[in-house]
């Protein structure tokens, strides 16, 4: 911990410091990837507590995932400013929603709904209304949507045709079956994940005690990754504020990649004049990454097109020289993951932790390839971020193990009371089937493994920490941990989608599968779309801050025919490729869009990353089994859910 508030500001450049030292007013940080945004609003934050300007429980920080937020508190910890909290919009929406809804509303807080569509359905034949499968389900995203930008069914219709959107059916009934769904959803008492944030903006606007008294308790906010909120989430923010202006906050417009979702940047990119006496500050030092890896990032953004790329700055690296980014490219998808599998085995030879690199790719459905030949090459990984380690049912079965071994004490002959506290634990975990060597398989038995040794980990370290702890203090001390979300880092390389990466970083990245139709993904068509993928690519890249790879696979399975091609958003960039055309290379895809549509990948479903087969699934980019809810947990969970369900492991207990 710092001793004064001004040794917080230590190890930041000017423009961050004068980030954290303007406290008061609204605040507007508009940079580029890894120079520092997340680190300047953590660091604002610790000074403005240490030197008593902040109340640290009356700040609210916005965070996008999790885990960002579990980093973040961290962080804060570190810093000597513990007790803030920071959390995404849904969970603080949630919590609040929970302590006032028996006030507010009275009664219970209803349950979540977990089939949509069902109730969709239900609506829509009510309404007397015959919708196929498609229809069913292009309605129900349509309801999301109306949600999401506040359309009450009504007007529905009006504002589908304001947005040019194509509706699906005729607007008129949409609006119907969702005013059905609306009203169904109050009899049984149940509410869905966007009436999580729904509600709290309805309670804070038409009860002003309970606005009042949340307004009281923060007055302070920061929102990190503002490039990606949605007009609901802006909402809660405004209600939040009431008339005050002590908002700071951070994004890049080039980072801007979910707006599929609704969410956009023009609230960042218009705060100035929603703020005229906003600070705003720009910064384009990166910390991140090596001039090699900045010169790619800044090589994909000169080619980016649309209002997002209006805004760009290009950035300085401030690290010294790296390598080169590798660009390979194999015969086939296993050929792929093994090169990449090799290529991780030797950096972690060289001395690199398994931690700090990581696998990144488009849609979920390419980890299984990689999880193999990580598992053959010998290399931990873990699919799963840090965030919900607690709740992971592995995880909630050794606690439970291990608080019955406390309990039963010396007494109990599974514990030899010559082993030191980490002995213990791995004997408790080996009732649980678990052993000190990785088993050979991979998926989710390998996941699960590394979780428990994650635990026996944290045992060691606590009993470092602690000498002469006993098992029921670290109990206690787990109980603490799951209690702030505080999870123990799993040290394995880590596999995760683009979109699950924003924010995070890693010494060494392999982005993998970059072929058209993966990179941009096939469904993306419009200009706008394929502008969104190049983004996503960008954001791909800025994880990494020295060793970066980019790799493709010419063709799927191997003695498969040689059809693929690397991305159009390399072109010009990657040694020996062309340069891009005079539309950007959006032009000269559309073009071979047509003519090369049969032969590329399947489309797949953007959640769980299922191959598509029907035109209404293609249509929305969604399988029919998955919620278009934009929340990355709630994903997360799904896709435990199914890869679980697809090694017949059966349901998990805490899945949504
Ligand atoms: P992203 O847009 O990807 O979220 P960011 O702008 O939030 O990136 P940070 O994650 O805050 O960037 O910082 C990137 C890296 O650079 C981190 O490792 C951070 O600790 C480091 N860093 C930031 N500012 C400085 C600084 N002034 N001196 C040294 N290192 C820094
Ligand atoms: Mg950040």
């Amino acid at each position: 911990v710092p001793e004064s508030a001004d040794a917080v500001l230590d190890g930041l450049d000017p423009e961050q410091r004068a980030v954290a030292t303007t406290l008061h007013g609204p605040v507007c940080v508009l940079a580029g990837a890894g120079t520092g945004k997340t680190r300047a609003i953590t660091h604002r934050i610790a000074y403005g507590v240490r030197a008593g300007i902040l109340q640290p429980a009356s700040v609210l920080a916005v965070t996008f995932t999790n885990r960002a937020a579990g980093e973040m508190r961290g962080r804060l910890r570190q810093l000597g400013a513990g007790g803030v909290q920071a959390r995404t919009f849904h969970s603080a929406a949630l919590r609040q929603l929970q302590y006032f809804w028996p006030r507010a509303v009275g009664g219970e807080v209803p349950r979540l709904l977990e089939r949509k569509i069902q109730l969709v359905a239900e609506s829509a034949a009510r309404c007397r209304f015959r919708l196929d499968r498609n229809e069913l389900r292009d309605a129900t995203s349509e309801i999301e949507w109306a949600k999401v930008t506040q359309t009450v069914p009504a007007d529905y219709p009006a504002a589908v045709a304001k947005s040019l959107r194509d509706a699906p059916r005729d607007p008129a009934e949409i609006s119907q079956i969702y005013a059905m769904y609306e009203q169904l959803k109050r009899d049984r008492a149940v509410i869905d994940f966007e009436d999580v944030l729904l509600l709290t903006v309805g309670i804070l606007q038409d009860r002003p005690d309970i606005a009042d008294q949340i307004r009281r308790q923060y007055q302070h906010f920061v929102v990190d990754e503002y490039q990606d909120v949605s007009p609901l989430q802006q909402r809660l923010l405004e209600l939040w504020l009431g008339d005050r202006d002590s908002l700071c906050v951070v994004g890049d417009a080039s980072q801007t990649i979910y707006s599929f979702t609704g969410a956009t940047p023009d609230h960042l990119l218009s705060f100035r004049t929603r703020h005229p006496s906003a600070t705003v500050v720009k910064l384009v030092r990166d910390y991140r990454s090596t001039p090699q890896v900045v010169h790619l990032a800044n090589g994909l953004l000169s080619q980016a097109r649309g209002r997002a790329a209006e805004h760009r700055l290009e950035l300085v690296s401030q690290r010294e020289s790296g390598p080169e980014p590798s660009y390979e490219e194999y015969p086939d998808e296993p050929a792929e993951a093994e090169g990449t599998a090799r290529r991780i085995r030797e950096l972690i030879d060289t001395g690199v932790p398994a931690g700090e690199i990581a696998v990144l790719y488009r849609v979920n459905a390419q980890s299984e390839v990689y999880e193999q030949a990580l598992a053959d090459a010998g290399v931990p990984y873990q699919l799963r971020g840090a965030e919900r380690f607690f709740e992971r049912q592995e995880v909630r079965e050794a606690g439970v193990a291990l608080r019955g071994a406390a309990r039963a004490g010396g007494n109990d002959s599974l514990l030899d009371s010559a082993d030191d506290l980490p002995g213990q634990v791995r004997a408790v975990l080996s009732t649980q089937g678990w052993s000190t060597e990785p088993p050979a398989g991979s998926g989710a038995v390998r996941d699960r493994w590394e979780s428990l040794a994650a635990l026996v980990r944290l045992a060691e370290d606590f009993a470092r920490a602690r000498s002469g702890a006993t098992l029921a203090d670290l109990v206690a001390e787990l109980d603490e941990r799951a209690a702030a979300q505080h999870a123990p880092t799993v040290q394995g390389v880590t596999l995760a989608s683009m979109h699950a990466a924003k924010g995070l970083e890693w010494d060494a990245v392999f982005v993998v599968g970059l072929t058209e139709g993966m990179m941009p993904i096939t469904y993306a068509k419009t200009d706008e779309q394929i502008e969104e993928e190049r983004r996503l690519l960008y954001v791909g890249v800025t994880r990494a801050r020295f060793h970066l790879s980019l790799s493709w696979a010419l063709s799927r399975s191997p003695g498969g025919r040689a059809s693929r091609r690397p991305t159009r958003f390399l072109n010009g960039l990657r040694p020996g490729s062309a340069a891009a055309g005079p539309r950007g290379t959006a032009g000269a895809g559309g073009a071979e869009r047509g003519s090369r549509r049969k032969r590329r990948g399947p489309a797949l479903c953007r959640v769980c990353g299922k191959t598509l087969t029907d035109a209404g699934e293609m249509k929305l980019m969604r399988c029919e089994d998955c919620p278009s809810d934009m929340d990355e947990g709630l994903y997360e969970r799904l896709r435990e859910w199914r890869s679980a369900q697809a090694r017949g492991l059966g349901q998990p207990a805490y899945c949504v």
